[in-house]
């Protein structure tokens, strides 16, 4: 589909309809603020988790043709955009904000239809969030001016950070516009051009971002979507005259981004990866605070969450009740399985049959590994539902405790020492996040401290702020989203010295 002959209204926001909605679903790629055709024959297909049905087997994988249209458009764009006034690139941010909002229903049955994620859960929910991060970003347009050091030796130094010129950011299947919008934000707000290379498995409200982006106003090149596999995000991430690329997804494609980066040339790499998020209950903790977190720490999107509490560490004191109330507040959460699309559901299936079997097979292996407390099967017999799982006297060493399983999959063990905690928490190869629960504020500090994590909670886990920095250590990633933080991975300081002396 074409463009739709955009008009400006008097507020500055085009006219132009909305038309996408699962009778009318994006296919195509947007380049240029148009939608249109790719020029590679390969064709994306996806099925609706909630019943294995087809959904679409025609959505277009831009190739290296694609790609160098969509690069050439945003080099061609980018002088004038880097010199449009703040102002007016936080006044679009905004539009597309409240655009996103206006849409909000359409769009996340557009993202639903093939995740699964509850329509009174996250569905909305993903929509909010995502304008909220452009109406953040929108905020700092202005407000990362750089630095001047001290003249006394006679030479002023002025620090710009300047834009890099062409970004992409490329998503995962499980949250993509809260993705797309953690990337684009910063990117636009620090007047680089952005390319979205939105995930395989749920596309379709990326793709029809394109027309929010032309109905705010944005000129053309400024942000544009290529839809594809890894194969088009490969070409992004060799592509030589792209100067960034931030990817959120999971360690093996963050492994190969890194390297094709490496060998093109060297253009800036965000990684948000993957994770083993401990949990750490302690005897005198709110019992009930500690099991409403971890339930809703690995239930949530169905445990596809990077930051999933999936390792569940409770002091001896209190082990039995807690294994007591996690067990029942997760048996009623199981009740709450079902349709995505009907109102009580607060869980949905897994996204795809690859992750379903992935998912099954980690359960199936961990009767291996320890003892299932509750859950372990899947749920009906057509589409890709699971039960939320536990197991418990799981060893430290067992591939269940070790790899991330990104499902409702969590283990559950005791402890007798804060050291001992400690080291098992950081025992990890990952570093994403960490929820320390305890009323003790100094043991909560001194653990936190302690724990190699990119993120601790205190009393919560699986949490998130758009001001405050996100992102892990170690294999869960490399630099950092939200926040001023991110502003610094879209831009690149420019030192200036100015001689005074003569
Ligand atoms: P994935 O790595 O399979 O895919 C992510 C994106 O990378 C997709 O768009 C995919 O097409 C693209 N891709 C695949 N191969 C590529 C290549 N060779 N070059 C360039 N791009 C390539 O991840 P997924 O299965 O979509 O998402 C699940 C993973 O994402 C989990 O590991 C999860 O922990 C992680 N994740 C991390 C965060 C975070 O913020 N840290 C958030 C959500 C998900």
């Amino acid at each position: 589909m074409g463009s739709l002959g955009a008009s400006n209204g008097a507020n500055g926001v085009s006219e132009e309809p909305f038309l996408w909605d699962r009778s009318n679903l994006p296919k195509q790629l947007f380049i240029n603020n148009e939608h249109v055709d790719s020029k590679n024959t390969k064709k994306l297909k996806v099925h609706n988790p909630k019943d294995g049905s087809l959904v679409a087997d025609d959505i277009a994988v831009a190739g290296e043709d694609d790609v160098d249209a969509a690069v050439d458009a945003a080099e061609a764009a980018f002088p004038a955009w880097r010199k449009t006034s703040a102002s007016q690139r936080r006044r679009l941010m905004l539009k597309l904000a409240d655009l996103l909002e206006e849409h909000g229903d359409a769009l996340a049955e557009l993202t639903r239809i093939t995740l699964g994620n509850p329509a009174a859960s996250m569905s909305i929910f993903e929509i909010k969030y995502t304008a909220e991060a452009f109406r953040y970003f929108a905020g700092w347009t202005d407000k990362f001016p750089g630095e001047t050091y001290p003249q006394d030796d006679g030479f002023l130094k002025i620090v710009r950070n300047e834009p890099l010129g062409v970004t992409a950011g490329i998503t995962p299947w499980n949250c993509p516009l809260i993705f797309m919008g953690l990337k684009a934000g910063p990117a636009l707000a620090t007047a680089n051009c952005f390319i979205l290379k939105p995930t395989e498995k749920t596309p379709f409200a990326s793709i029809a971002i394109g027309t929010l982006v032309r109905m705010a106003g944005f000129p053309p090149g400024v942000f544009q979507v290529l839809p594809g596999d890894g194969s088009t995000g490969a070409l992004l991430a060799s592509h030589m005259r792209i100067r960034k690329v931030s990817l959120t997804g999971s360690l093996t494609t963050g492994r190969k981004i890194q390297e094709l980066a490496a060998r093109s040339n060297l253009k800036r790499v965000t990684l948000e990866l993957g994770g083993k998020s401990p949990a750490v209950i302690f005897d005198d903790c709110n019992l009930e605070n500690a099991i409403t977190w971890c339930v809703n720490g690995i239930c949530g999107m169905t445990g596809q969450m990077c930051y999933a509490a999936s390792r569940v560490y409770v002091q001896e004191g209190i082990y039995d009740k807690f294994v007591e109330g996690y067990k029942k507040a997760i048996e009623e959460r199981s009740k709450s399985i079902g349709d995505p699309e009907e109102k009580g559901t607060m869980m949905g299936p897994l996204v795809d049959k690859i992750q379903h079997e992935r998912v099954m097979g980690f359960m199936d292996r961990g009767l291996s590994q320890g003892t299932l407390l509750t859950g372990g099967s899947r749920v009906g017999d057509k589409g890709f539902f699971v039960q939320p799982t536990i197991f418990t006297n799981v060893a430290e060493d067992a591939e269940i405790c070790k790899e991330e399983i990104f499902g409702p999959v969590a283990v559950l063990n005791s402890f007798k020492t804060e050291e001992e905690i400690i080291a098992k928490a950081n025992d990890s190869n990952f570093g994403l996040m960490v929820g320390v629960f305890t009323q003790d504020i100094t043991r909560a500090i001194r653990v936190s401290t302690e724990i190699d994590s990119g993120m601790v909670g205190i009393n919560c886990v699986s949490i998130t702020f758009l001001v405050a920095p996100f992102g892990g250590s170690k294999e869960s990633g490399m630099g950092r989203e939200n926040a001023i933080n991110a502003l610094r991975m879209y831009t690149e300081p420019k030192t200036v010295m100015v001689n005074l002396t003569y």
